[in-house]
């Protein structure tokens, strides 16, 4: 039986996978979409320590290196549930079922969507979640993006090279990211800020032509023609799918203690998908280390247990 399993390939998953690997254990991890996580959406990354700036795909694909030269096995199979047995650990991925020793659940967060009509069928059709993956397909067209945070305010900073037109849609009347992005969007002619406003529609069936955008104050509406629209209105974790064997917190975040232990003995979780305070590469990467170490103890006990019984 194979020791440990760590589902999700991003910087949590990938720095357990290094820890545990490096201990002599055998690893196979689980990655539904690209190994690397969110971080290969991101632009230029200037606050790891011990790395002065570097762009985050670069930054993924060394991790992932790292991981598979010491010898972590990959399976590009997305996890549908997990079951416990005693002392055997389930993966299932829809048909098929892995067996394992212990489980550490790296899942991190994705992006929230906006519920409007239409926004699954107009994903890749003009809806994005990711300006830095593709803002080049919309390069001299009209563009808008959803959000007030720094994501959002970056996005803007990203995109007004490339693009003729810029609209930021917010919903409140004043933005939550970084002042400084905020004056310098403010000072650049092709961006225009939308504040106290939501969007309340998608225009176009088979490719986004527009959006409508509501007014809260006033209730007025009005269509915006563009062929982009970037959604930055937060990320969600998605960890239903390990119930009951972990607890959730209200926001759907997994509960651990301070070593990544969950409900269930033998399954751990680091990472964006549980519940802390912040949220970031460093913090991911120590929780992996944390969770595969205390994997590891787990998979000691195990053993004594099963030779003294
Ligand atoms: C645009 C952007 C810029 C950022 N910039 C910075 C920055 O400059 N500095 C910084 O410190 N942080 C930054 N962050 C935050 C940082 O990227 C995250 O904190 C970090 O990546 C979290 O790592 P993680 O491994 O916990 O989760 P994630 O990176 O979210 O990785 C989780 C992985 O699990 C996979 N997965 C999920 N569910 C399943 C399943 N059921 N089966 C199989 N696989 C699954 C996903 O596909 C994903 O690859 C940024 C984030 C974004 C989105």
């Amino acid at each position: 039986m194979t020791d440990i399993a760590v589902i999700g390939g991003g910087i949590a998953g990938l720095s357990a996978a290094i820890y545990a690997c490096r201990a002599g254990r055998s690893v196979v991890i689980f990655e539904g979409n690209m190994f690397g996580g969110q971080i290969v959406y991101a632009g230029r990354v200037e606050n790891y320590p011990g790395i002065v700036s570097i762009m985050g795909p670069e930054l993924a694909d060394d991790l992932r290196n790292q991981a598979f030269a010491l010898g972590a096995h990959s399976e590009s199979r997305h996890v549908t549930g997990i079951e416990v047995h005693r002392d055997r650990k389930i993966v299932i991925c829809g048909d098929a079922e892995h067996e394992f020793r212990s489980i550490i659940i790296c899942t991190g967060t994705e992006s929230r969507k906006l519920g409007l009509k239409n926004e699954e069928l107009l994903t890749g059709r003009g809806v994005s979640y990711c300006a830095h993956c593709d803002g080049s397909f919309f390069k001299g067209k009209t563009v808008v993006i959803a959000g007030g945070g720094n994501t959002a305010l970056d996005d803007g900073v990203y995109l007004k090279e490339l693009c003729a037109k810029v609209y930021i849609v917010h919903r409140r009347s004043e933005f939550r990211g970084n002042p400084v992005t905020v004056k310098r969007l403010e000072r650049t002619p092709n961006v225009e800020f939308i504040l106290e406003s939501e969007i309340t529609a998608l225009l176009g069936e088979s490719e986004l032509q527009g959006v409508t955008v509501r007014n809260k104050k006033t209730g007025a509406t009005k269509n915006i023609a563009c062929r982009g629209l970037f959604v930055a209105v937060g990320r969600v974790p998605k960890n239903n799918i390990f119930l009951p064997y972990v607890r959730l917190d209200g926001n759907g975040y997994i509960e651990t203690d301070d070593e990544m232990r969950t409900a269930t003995d033998g399954i751990f979780a680091a990472g964006d998908c549980r519940r802390k305070k912040l949220r970031q590469l460093v913090t991911a990467a120590s929780d992996g280390a944390v969770a595969a170490t205390k994997a590891l103890e787990y998979l000691e006990a195990d053993l004594k247990s099963a030779v003294y019984s």
